[in-house]
């Protein structure tokens, strides 16, 4: 194995795999390392993989409108061979309601980038996506609260993107990017961790590895995803910065769409403001539903030694969290009209009874990812001498 690169980059997700493909592209000699098993297999794997414009500032709104452009151009960007597998990039459009990301923050900068959009009332929103409800029910409230399932109080409007979607397989993405990197001469070691950064007159040397080896490299990219602000720390560069990284536990469910949403086919990725969570189609009469973090609902900011086990997740971890199926059940209020059903988390740790449309009678709602972890804003991090 190599212990000298041009560039090391630390975490193989979907960030660290795009960082080692652009790297080798220029013609660097690139080391990627992952303390995991498989290319993508971290907080990637759980991704809802939502391809969105809209953003609250100019940069986030240009960043992901360029990036559209590759998703739909992927096997040439990859420069990929004809019977290598591709994620690919479903396009279902993207509807948000009123309620989330500000319209009039948001629509003057896709008027600067050039994102096509529409602006929709409740009418257009029934006729266009059949079984959603336009309900206005704002402020989002805990499940818990009685006032919850308290009727609507008006109407929503929406804007739409009719260039948003999703890409099916998010853990296949950074694969497809990492294979690419690999073609232009990238190495790739797994199962090794990144235990320190080694350092002389305060400019990066190289990585240390926990099996004892040095990797000397001028270059360092931190893409450890919800483990950036610890690689920062193994750097000593915490006080440097002015945003911080940490995990925060997430959960997204799937659940069946109630029949005759959308048509039956692929509905549109939906940002909910108005009741604090997202979803979109998924294949299979399937949707995905996960929370858009209202303040009503606690955060679940976690250690990251918590995270040394990615999955499944450690009976204590269960049991912290099996009263989670929040976003679920808020999403639930947008199609009527509700039963009661008793439920169960995955993995089982107990059951209990709860209100759900009656469509999910037949059913018992599973957690998708129920203990995926992801990290708010985690930028790679470059070291140059
Ligand atoms: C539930 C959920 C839903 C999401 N939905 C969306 C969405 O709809 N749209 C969207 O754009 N984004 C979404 N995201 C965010 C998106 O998935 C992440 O931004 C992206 O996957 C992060 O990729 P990454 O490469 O930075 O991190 P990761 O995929 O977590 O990769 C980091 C890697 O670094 C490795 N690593 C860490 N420390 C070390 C070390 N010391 N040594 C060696 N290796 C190390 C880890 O093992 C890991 O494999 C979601 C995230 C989650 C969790």
């Amino acid at each position: 194995m190599t212990d000298t690169a041009d560039a090391v980059v630390i975490g193989t997700g979907v960030i660290g795999a795009a960082v080692a493909y652009e790297l080798a592209q220029t013609g660097l000699r690139v080391v990627a390392i992952d303390r995991l098993g498989g290319v993508g297999s971290g907080s990637t794997s759980s991704s809802s993989s939502i391809v969105r414009f809209h953003y609250s500032t100019f940069e986030g709104v240009a960043a992901s409108w360029e990036s559209k452009f590759s998703w739909e151009s992927w096997p040439e960007y990859l420069g990929s061979c004809p019977e290598e597998s591709l994620a690919s990039f479903i396009k279902t459009g993207c509807l948000i309601l009123d309620g989330s990301t500000q319209r009039e923050r948001v629509l003057p900068l896709f008027d600067r980038v050039g994102v096509p959009y529409e602006c929709w009332d409740a009418e257009t929103i029934r006729q266009r996506v059949p079984g959603m409800d336009p309900g206005r029910y704002a402020p989002p409230k805990p499940v818990t609260d009685a006032a919850f399932w308290a009727d609507a109080d008006g109407e929503l409007g929406a804007y739409y993107t009719p260039d948003g979607g999703f890409i099916d397989d998010p853990q296949l993405a950074a694969r497809n990017l990492m294979a690419a990197a690999k073609r232009r001469g990238t190495e790739v070691q797994l199962r090794e961790q990144v235990v320190g950064i080694v350092q002389k007159n305060a400019r990066v040397q190289g990585i240390r590895l926990r099996s004892g080896s040095v990797i000397q490299s001028p270059v360092v990219v931190n893409a450890a995803g919800p483990y950036s602000g610890q690689v920062n720390a193994l750097a000593g560069v915490t006080g440097e910065f002015r945003i911080r990284t940490r995990p925060l536990r997430q959960e997204v469910h799937s659940v069946p769409a109630p029949a005759g949403y959308a048509r039956g086919e692929l509905g549109p990725v939906v940002t909910d403001g108005d009741l604090g969570t997202y979803f979109r189609s998924h294949f299979g009469g399937q949707l995905i539903v996960g929370s858009a973090e209202p303040a009503c609902d606690a955060l679940h900011w976690i250690d990251t030694r918590m995270l040394s086990t990615p999955s499944p997740p450690s009976r204590r971890g269960i049991r912290r969290y099996s009263a989670w199926p929040e976003e679920s059940r808020r999403w639930a209020s947008r199609p009527v009209p509700l039963v009661s059903l008793h439920y169960t988390t995955w993995p089982t740790t107990g059951s209990r009874s709860t209100t759900v449309p009656h469509w999910l009678g037949s059913m018992w709602p599973s957690a998708r990812a129920a203990t995926s972890s992801k990290t708010l804003l985690w930028p790679a991090v470059l070291w140059r001498p």
